[in-house]
């Protein structure tokens, strides 16, 4: 498998050749979900998840910033392998949240203590996940509401400007 795009290349998972003196990387083939075949390493700090698919995107995951992004992944791949049918019917933050929580449980379970910033930026995706849920007229899930420090009052206030602007 020599499929080279993006830089970095896509590797099928079996071909995936970690450099051994990399703590990271190793951490991250370790735990390969079962339901990811493929994995583009590009070069962008970000991820992506295709559901339905077993495909998803990465960075290489050489540092500790890079490896939280792919274990995030792997999170959504793991959880949210499903098709949705119809398109947007489930909420974001649901699924943000369980992938963040997904993450770190794998960042401790392989030796890393989960550092307050880590857990911070975590928080903040999930937040602007709910905020992002609100503001399309989807129910905001408690659980993730909360983990973030969301109370209901805020989704109150940012339903009623979702209500006004729909309004417009
Ligand atoms: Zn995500």
């Amino acid at each position: 498998m020599a499929v080279i795009e993006d830089g970095l290349g896509l590797h099928a998972v079996e071909a995936w050749v970690v450099d051994p003196n990399n703590r990271y990387e190793a951490i991250a083939r370790a735990l390969v979900p079962t339901t990811v075949g493929f994995i583009l390493f590009h070069r962008a700090i970000q991820g992506e998840a295709y559901f339905g698919s077993n495909y998803m995107v990465s960075p290489r995951p050489t540092t500790r910033k890079r490896l939280k992004m792919c274990l995030h992944e792997y999170g959504h791949m793991t959880l949210h392998h499903i098709t949705v049918p119809g398109g947007r019917d489930q909420s974001t933050a649901r699924r943000e949240y369980e992938a963040e929580r997904w993450a770190l449980a794998a960042m401790t379970a392989a030796g890393l203590t989960v550092t307050a910033a880590e857990t911070e930026r975590a928080r903040r995706n999930v937040f602007c996940a709910v905020a992002e849920d609100v503001l399309s007229g989807i129910d905001a899930d408690p659980e993730a509401a909360a983990w973030c420090g969301i109370d209901a009052d805020d989704i109150d206030r940012w339903r009623q400007t979702y209500e006004k602007a729909k309004a417009k």
